[in-house]
């Protein structure tokens, strides 16, 4: 009798992959060399005459240089701001302010490759994301808004609904166009004028949001773009004539912006940090569920507000799901983020790095245990390789405090109830994720997770439809949907 061989392939895993590099060109984008501010509609020197570089985080490479905004170079804003206010864009019809940002949506739309790729060039994420999620939500946020600016009476039933007068808005690095578009849509579909400041080390795709705007001939000054530093943030929002702060960045600015306009009339959305649980019950599907962890955590490297950076797995499958995420974490590929294969890009900075570094070296010495893929990262640039802790207990630092980049803390549960507690234990509540078989358990923990979002069986799913924001130390106010109108209108 023939012996039958085994015919089971044995897979060896090869975690350098071996694919052909697939760059992206950068002649998609057009970058001066040179960035002025935009104010009343023109490109304007600063009045400090003072500019500071932007650089590619994946390479150390100076990318352009962009104006710093002073004090006086704000009032020269926020007073085009308040004209254009009152002599034009307040008065405008409602369904003409639409014609303007569907306009603008188009031409993100019509640009979509060049704002993907400065977009990667200055922020390091990679070029994947800014294509197929960055720049398409932010164009859909236009669209989205531009449909509500004349049916404001049917957001609002019943009520009177005037705009607020001049917006000041702040935002951080890690979506620099998604974030603008979050914050300038529903102002102007409410008939508020903007002045809006980027972050320091991302400031080219709102400045080429600018050109969009001029090219759009929306009217001078309804929406002003200026740079600089955190000096310049402050600026905006200890101005008098700025009736509305929307702010999103870290949650120990958002205290000190809460101060500053205490005592005022000054209305605000404060959008701050997390440190969200993403929750794997033993009934859960789990390749999707790593999959949700994976994409949870290591999206734009972990620099992101809402990122699954604490992961609770029900006792029983933890062997296996640690496994498979090691796994699955193995075939992860960092570098370039102009490859079209690359996961996981450039950490946003030198200094977030460092920060990103300091935890890593923390959560040792707490005395968990730290495990990072074999994978390389380029030698020049910013980079981290995405990284585990496990062993880790609930008061540690790194399960307690927002890292925001790839690193993931690991703790078990045994039921229901101690996983709501451990979720809700943190100073945070601006998301959490769910992975259960079980309608009525997803009901059960949305019901008591006390966050802003909570996804059951998926991660990160962003829609301009749908309301964002958070409890506690996450901050307050709700952006997106119709909530998001809320937030720029007072109702009488
Ligand atoms: P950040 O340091 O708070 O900066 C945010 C923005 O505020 C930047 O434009 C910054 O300018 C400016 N700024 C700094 N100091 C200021 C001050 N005193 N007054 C007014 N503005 C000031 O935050 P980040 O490090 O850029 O961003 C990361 C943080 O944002 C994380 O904590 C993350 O969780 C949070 N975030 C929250 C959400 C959300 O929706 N909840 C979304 C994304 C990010 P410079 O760039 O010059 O420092
Ligand atoms: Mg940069």
């Amino acid at each position: 009798m023939a012996t039958k061989k085994s015919n089971t392939i044995k897979l060896k895993f090869d975690s350098s992959r071996n694919l052909a590099p697939a760059p992206e060109s950068k002649s998609a984008a057009k970058i001066n060399s040179r960035y002025d501010l935009f104010i009343n509609g023109k490109f304007e020197k600063p009045s400090g005459k003072k500019y500071f570089d932007t650089i590619n985080p994946a390479t150390e490479e100076k990318l352009s240089e962009v104006a710093e905004a002073n004090e006086a170079d704000v009032n020269k804003a926020v007073k085009a701001a308040r004209d254009a206010y009152d002599k034009v864009w307040k008065k405008m019809p409602a369904k003409e302010r639409a014609k303007y940002i569907y306009r603008i949506a188009r031409m993100v739309q019509e640009r979509a490759r060049e704002f993907s790729v400065i977009e990667t060039l200055d922020g390091g994420k990679p070029i994947r994301e800014s294509r197929d999620f960055d720049v398409p939500t932010a164009a859909n946020h236009f669209f989205y808004y531009a449909g509500w600016a004349d049916k404001l009476e049917y957001a609002f039933p019943n009520r009177n609904v005037e705009p607020l007068g001049v917006a000041g808005q702040i935002i951080p690095w890690n979506f620099p166009l998604l974030m603008a578009a979050w914050k300038i849509a529903p102002a102007l579909a409410t008939g508020n004028t903007v002045v809006l400041k980027p972050a320091e080390t991302t400031p080219l795709t709102a400045l080429k949001l600018a050109e969009i705007i001029e090219e759009a001939d929306l009217p001078p000054g309804v929406v002003n773009i200026i740079t600089g530093a955190g000096a310049t943030g402050a600026a905006i929002v200890n101005h008098p004539d700025v009736n509305k702060i929307a702010f999103t960045g870290s949650t120990d600015v958002g205290k000190i912006i809460q101060r500053a306009i205490a005592n005022t009339n000054k209305k605000a959305t404060l959008e701050l940090g997390g440190k969200a649980a993403n929750i794997i019950f033993d009934d859960a599907p789990l390749d999707q569920a790593v999959e949700g962890v994976i994409n949870g955590i290591f999206f734009n490297q972990g620099h992101v507000c809402c990122a699954g950076s604490r992961l609770y797995v029900q006792e029983s499958v933890y062997k296996t799901v640690l496994r498979k995420l090691k796994d699955r974490m193995e075939s992860l590929i960092v570098g370039d983020p102009m490859d079209k294969n690359t996961d996981i890009g450039a950490i946003n900075s030198r200094s977030q790095l460092e920060v990103i570094n300091k935890y890593l070296k923390i959560g040792q010495q707490e005395g968990a245990e730290m495990y990072q893929t074999a994978c390389s990262i380029p030698k020049k640039g910013f980079f981290c390789r995405p990284t585990i802790f496990t062993n880790v207990a609930q008061s540690n630092r790194i399960a307690q405090e927002e890292i925001f980049g790839p690193v993931l803390t690991i703790q078990t549960f045994r039921t229901d109830d101690e996983v709501i507690e451990k979720a809700n234990n943190t100073p945070f509540g601006l998301s959490a994720g769910v992975w259960t078989d079980k309608g009525s358990k997803i009901f059960n923990m949305t019901t008591k997770l006390r966050a802003g979002v909570v996804w059951a069986n998926t991660y990160n799913k962003f829609d301009p439809t749908s309301p964002f924001g958070g409890y506690k130390e996450s901050g307050y106010g709700r952006e997106g949907g119709l909530h998001g109108l809320n937030a720029y209108v007072s109702l009488v």
